[in-house]
């Protein structure tokens, strides 16, 4: 119907001129579907790119993600990666460097310096790589070298900011209610993670990678350092582990994005937290998380992959969750398995564009 509703217009077009305005470029997110590991692909509207992690290696009851990021980077119509960032040194964000760089051409690395802890021979030939291409390594209040899109570093190496951002800085009314969490059980690698801010022109998107709930209080706490968002990549995957509702609560983020596999991630008692964040309208997955229901899943619109295991479907096919910011300050999050969308304007006077 559709289709042949668009002929039918192009036959009738002949008049128009032969070469519109090209449509507006937009900067890009696309959450791969790494299985509850981390990959975020980002292009810019000039066409540069950042792959922020890596995903899984191959071990031996999973395959590498390398395939599946390999297909999101020819998807985006990429023929090199500008940056490879890897937040830190946990196997769900390494991945296979070495693999990926044989098979295309990546640029510089970044990341944080040396592990807290990680896997000793992964780590090696990761460093044999990052050796030869060149790497920088961020800290706190560093800024990203791509041009067009501003990208702060707000955490890395367990350092934090040590001022708050432009515009931030208020007292959070949230710390009193919400003591920060016990650092007992915490894994040292997630908590070197490089934490970064995007913004272009009004629209702010925060992604903390797998910091967890004891550091993310002190962004936030005396005084919300960050200031608010419009999107908000959930912390850890959405393990409960990562969760502060004091950090969620202080950003006030329109839409969150959680990047899980259907067995890692996504945790039932992340869900209740984050859906009474004040101001929050949407939440999309990246996987249905299994060990959850319907009533701790967002509706099937929302998830990228519906299927209640990892690699169930015929020929590695995977969905994405992506994300396209406008100039303007529109951004619109899609799902790429079924084309649903939802659109949403930046800013605090902003939210959901009605259809
Ligand atoms: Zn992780």
């Amino acid at each position: 119907m559709r289709l042949s509703l668009r002929l039918t217009l192009l036959a009738g077009l002949s008049a128009l001129p032969l070469f519109p305005a090209p449509a507006e470029k937009t900067l890009d997110f696309y959450t791969i579907d790494v299985e509850g590991g981390k990959s975020l692909l980002m292009v810019t509207p000039a066409g540069e790119s950042l792959l922020v992690d890596a995903g899984w290696p191959a071990s031996a009851n999973r395959a590498a993600s390398t395939g599946r990021i390999l297909a999101a980077l020819s998807g985006a119509g990429l023929k090199q990666l500008d940056y490879l960032l890897i937040s830190h040194f946990d196997i769900d964000h390494l991945g296979d460097v070495p693999a990926l760089a044989a098979r295309f051409p990546i640029r510089h690395i970044l990341d944080h310096g040396e592990p807290a802890a990680a896997d000793r021979d992964r780590f090696n030939a990761y460093d044999e790589v990052r050796r030869k291409l060149g790497h920088t390594v961020l800290r706190p209040g560093d800024k990203l070298p791509l041009k067009g899109v501003d990208i702060e570093v707000v955490t890395s190496a367990g350092q934090l900011l040590s001022k708050p951002l432009k515009g931030a800085g208020a007292a959070n009314p949230l710390c009193a209610t919400h003591p920060q969490a016990a650092a007992i059980e915490r894994d040292v690698e997630d908590d070197q993670s490089i934490g970064l801010l995007f913004r272009l022109g009004e629209f702010r998107m925060l992604d903390l990678a797998d910091l967890e709930a004891h550091l993310s209080h002190e962004l936030v706490c005396p005084a919300n350092l960050l200031g608010t968002v419009d999107v908000y990549h959930v912390n850890v995957h959405g393990q409960f582990k990562g969760m502060a509702a004091e950090l969620a609560g202080a950003i006030r983020p329109r839409v969150a994005i959680v990047g899980n596999g259907a067995r890692k991630g996504g945790d039932p008692a992340t869900w209740p937290i984050l859906r009474a964040t004040a101001g929050l309208e949407d939440i999309w997955q990246v996987h249905y998380s299994a060990a959850g229901s319907a009533d701790t899943n967002p509706p099937p619109n929302f998830i990228a992959n519906l299927e209640q295991s990892d690699r169930t479907l015929p020929g590695d096919e995977f969905a994405m969750i992506k994300l396209s910011v406008q100039a303007d300050g529109t951004y619109t999050v899609s799902n790429t398995r079924n084309g649903f969308a939802r659109s949403y304007r930046a800013g605090m006077a902003g939210g959901r564009i009605k259809p």
